[in-house]
């Protein structure tokens, strides 16, 4: 834990960070006590773990994992949250028109971006292609249990957990009395309030080709915003840069964007919907944005040009 400069007002700012769900969690909190900001920045933190542990298609114990073995007969009590998450999912892919599905589990874990990465045979593509089908999946609410209609079926909610386990460490951080903080797991941020003597937070959204360098600036509060980029997550082979976004029309990783950011009311819905937008491409992907209330963002397509919700740019720093 840092001890961050003291800012007008009585509040400090206290940090910490810590690498969980393949990527590097930083809470932020403004408070006036050292003592309760580490005890509810340390529950915030542990919530990761949590939600990793119930998530993860990668760890053959978790709650979806379970569900992914299970043959197609079975549905497998999942739990209210993960129940919810899945169902969430499953909207968000029906919304999308499957650009987003949450059963691309065989194709990416074809790809293996988890482990660095590699092309699979097209074959394989082929073979496993037809089985991805958010349509397919089967819910049975009264004893919150999910099962398949298709044996090979798999779920893989990697686009939404990290904003669905940021929503929850915000819940945990509020519970604790914080009113002013940032939650940020590796570009999946969350905003609550605004930076001591300040009335909002300034957020900057990475630049797709440029590292450490910023593409804009927003002035932000309560709200969230995640970015989803081809940059996160790629090999490159042959000249071709090979990424962890998959389009699930053909198996391949989506080539219209270079990064899409959402904002959007929960980090869960931001996350998705940057996911979505981001294989849907910048034309259907804002069009798509457009239609879910209280959602705005901006994309950088193939070229590196910019198209945006008119609604963002409202929110854009002005120095
Ligand atoms: P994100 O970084 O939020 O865009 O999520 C990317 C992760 O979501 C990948 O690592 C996969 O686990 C999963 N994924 C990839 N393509 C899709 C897709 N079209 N729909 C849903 N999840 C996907
Ligand atoms: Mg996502």
């Amino acid at each position: 834990m840092t001890f961050g400069s003291c800012q007008s007002g009585a509040d400090k700012l206290f940090k910490d960070s810590k690498i969980v769900m393949g990527t590097v969690v930083e809470i932020t909190v403004a408070h006036r006590s050292e003592e309760q900001a580490r005890v509810a920045i340390r529950e915030a933190m542990a919530e990761f773990q949590r939600i990793d542990d119930l998530m993860s298609s990668y760890k053959p114990d978790s709650m979806v994992s379970r569900v992914n073995q299970a043959g197609s007969s079975v549905k497998v009590p999942v739990g209210k949250e993960v129940f919810q998450i899945i169902r969430d999912a499953a909207a968000i892919s029906a919304a999308s028109g499957g650009a987003f599905d949450a059963t691309i589990w065989p194709v990416s874990r074809l790809w293996g971006f988890e482990q660095g990465g590699m092309i699979p045979k097209p074959a394989m593509i082929e073979k496993i292609l037809p089985v991805v089908g958010y349509q397919k999946i089967e819910f049975d609410e009264s004893s919150y249990s999910v099962g398949f209609g298709v044996d090979g079926m798999g779920l893989d909610l990697g686009a939404i957990a990290k904003g669905w386990a940021v929503d929850r460490a915000m819940e945990i951080l509020m519970a604790r009395g914080v009113r002013n903080a940032i939650i940020d797991a590796g570009g999946d941020l969350r905003i609550v309030g605004a930076r001591p003597g300040k009335d909002f937070w300034r957020i900057g959204v990475k630049h797709p080709r440029d590292p450490g360098a910023l593409l804009m600036t927003f002035d932000l509060r309560d709200t969230a915003i995640v970015t989803s980029g081809d940059y996160e997550r790629f090999f490159v082979a042959g000249g071709v840069r090979y990424h962890h976004i998959l389009d699930p029309a053909t198996g391949q990783p989506a080539r219209d964007c270079q990064s899409v950011t959402v904002l959007a009311p929960t980090a869960a819905e931001a996350d998705a919907c940057a996911t979505a937008a981001f294989v849907l491409g910048p034309s259907k992907g804002l069009a798509f944005l457009r239609a879910r209330p209280g959602v705005r963002g901006v994309m950088v397509g193939a070229a590196g040009e910019l198209h945006w919700t008119d609604d963002a740019l409202a929110l854009m720093a002005r120095r």
